[in-house]
C-alpha cells in the first residue's frame, strides 16, 4: 500500500525571478534524501506542490525525512481520491472518524479548489463535506472558529484530504546560500548556530579542536554526534577534527594566563579561515552570544575576530541561553551536547580571565607566540569525518 505526502514549499514562494533555481535545489535536496530510503519512492513536483508516494510501512522514515527539511513550510499524509463529489465526501468521512478517535469532538472542513472545472465551489463542497461527516460521526460538531481539527480538502491533478498537517522547518533549502565553516564545539551553542545558518540556505561543513590527550575520546565522539545530528538538516556535514594540544601548550607556557581563553580563541579563527580557503567557505560561524562567557564581551569578540578576513557569523549573538537551549532540544542536539565530556581541559583555562581585551595588545601577545608553524601541524593532520 502507497501513501501520498504533500509538501507546501516555504519561504522560496517569495523569491521573484530567483524562485526557479531556489525550487530545483528544493527539488534535488528532496530526491537526494529520498533516494537514501531503500524503497520504491515517487516524487512528483507541481507548481506550489510536492508529492511524496511512498510505502505506507515506510511511514516513519518519510516523515523523520520531512521532519527535517529545511525549505517546506508545511506538509500531510493525505487521503487520495478521485475528483468527484462521492469519492471525496467519503474520503472526508474517514478523516472524520480519525480525528474523532483521536478525541476530536468539534472540527471544520477547509477546502481548497485550484482546479476550477470541479463542479463544486469551495464553499459548497465545505458545507457538503462537513453534512458527511456530521451525518456519519454524531458526537462531531461543526466548530468554524476554534475547531479541534481541521479537515482540509485540495482539489488539484487528484482530490487530497487530510487533517493534522505538520509545521515544516521553513527557511531556504541547502544549497542556495553558499558554504560556511562552523566551529563546533562540545557544547549547546554551537550546533544551534550551524542549523540556524543551514535554515537560510547554507551549506555547513564543521571545524572541531581538541586536546587529545587533556581531553578524551569521548568528547570527540560527543562532537561528531553532534555534527551528525546538525547534519540531518543541511544534507550533510563534513567535519574536520585538528588536534591543537601544541598550540595550548604554547599559550600556557608562553602568554599572560589570563589571555589564554582569548589566544586560543584567535588561534582557531586562524586554522578555521586556513580550512576555510581550502573548501571554498565563505564564511566562519560561531556560537557566540554576547557577554555569555569572558570570552565573548564584545572587547574580546573583537580580538578573537580582528587578525581574519573573512566575516563571522554569529547567529546567536542577541538570543539569550534559554532560548538557545530550546532550541537545541527541538533539533535534538542539546541531549548530546550535555553529556559530560568537556572539550577543553580546566588546566588550560584561567580562573580570572580577561574580560575586556584590547586588541593591538592581544595581536602584540599573539604575534610573540609564534603559534604559525604549530597551527599548519594541526591543520596537516586533520582527520575528516563525513
Ligand atoms: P558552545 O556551547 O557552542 O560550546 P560556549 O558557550 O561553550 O559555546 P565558548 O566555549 O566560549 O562558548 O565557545 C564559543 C564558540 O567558539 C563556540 O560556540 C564555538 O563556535 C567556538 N568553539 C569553542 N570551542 C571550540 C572547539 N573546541 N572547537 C571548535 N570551535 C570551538
Ligand atoms: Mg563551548
Amino acid at each position: 500500500m502507497t501513501g501520498i505526502w504533500l509538501l507546501k514549499p516555504g519561504e522560496l514562494t517569495l523569491k521573484g525571478d530567483n524562485r526557479k533555481s531556489f525550487e530545483g535545489v528544493l527539488k534535488s535536496n528532496i530526491q537526494r534524501l529520498f533516494n537514501m530510503l531503500d524503497c520504491n519512492v515517487k516524487l512528483k513536483f507541481t507548481s506550489g506542490r510536492y508529492y511524496v508516494h511512498a510505502p505506507l510501512d515506510k511511514s516513519q522514515a518519510v516523515e523523520n525525512i520531512l521532519s527535517h527539511l529545511i525549505g517546506i513550510s508545511g506538509w500531510a499524509k493525505t487521503v487520495t481520491c478521485e475528483k468527484n463529489e462521492q469519492d471525496v465526501l467519503a474520503a472526508c468521512v474517514e478523516e472524520g472518524k480519525k480525528i474523532y478517535k483521536s478525541g476530536a469532538r468539534t472540527f471544520k472542513i477547509d477546502a481548497r479548489r485550484t482546479d476550477k472545472s470541479f463542479p463544486l465551489s469551495s464553499y459548497e463542497l465545505c458545507c457538503k463535506a462537513g453534512d458527511a461527516v456530521c451525518g456519519a460521526v454524531d458526537e462531531l460538531k461543526v466548530d468554524i472558529h476554534s475547531p479541534h481539527d481541521v479537515i482540509k480538502i485540495e482539489i488539484r491533478e487528484k482530490a487530497f484530504v487530510y487533517s493534522g498537517g505538520k509545521k515544516g522547518l521553513g527557511g531556504l533549502p541547502a544549497g542556495t546560500a553558499g558554504r560556511g565553516m562552523l566551529l563546533l564545539s562540545g557544547g549547546i551553542d554551537s550546533p544551534v548556530a550551524g542549523f540556524l545558518m543551514a535554515s537560510r540556505g547554507m551549506i555547513i561543513d564543521a571545524i572541531h579542536f581538541h586536546s587529545y590527550p587533556y581531553t578524551s575520546l569521548e568528547a570527540k565522539q560527543k562532537v561528531i554526534d553532534l555534527a551528525r545530528i546538525t547534519g540531518e538538516y543541511c544534507m550533510g556535514i563534513r567535519l574536520y577534527i585538528l588536534n591543537f594540544i601544541k598550540v595550548q601548550t604554547r599559550i600556557k607556557e608562553k602568554a599572560p594566563f589570563p589571555w589564554s581563553t582569548v589566544l586560543l580563541r584567535m588561534a582557531m579563527m586562524e586554522a578555521a579561515e586556513k580550512t576555510a580557503a581550502k573548501i571554498k567557505c565563505k564564511c566562519l560561524i560561531t556560537g557566540e552570544s554576547l557577554s555569555q562567557v569572558a570570552s565573548q564581551t564584545i572587547e574580546n569578540l573583537t580580538c578573537t575576530q580582528n587578525r581574519i578576513k573573512l566575516p563571522v557569523l554569529r547567529p546567536l549573538i542577541g538570543v539569550n541561553k534559554e532560548d538557545i537551549i530550546n532550541s537545541a532540544k527541538k533539533i535534538g542536539t542539546y541531549n548530546v551536547s550535555i553529556q559530560p565530556y568537556k572539550d577543553c581541559c580546566v588546566l588550560f583555562n584561567p580562573a580570572h580571565p580577561v574580560l575586556r581585551g584590547d586588541f593591538m595588545e592581544a595581536n602584540a601577545i599573539y604575534e610573540e607566540l609564534n603559534l604559525g608553524e604549530l597551527i599548519d601541524d594541526a591543520l596537516q593532520n586533520y582527520e575528516l569525518v563525513k
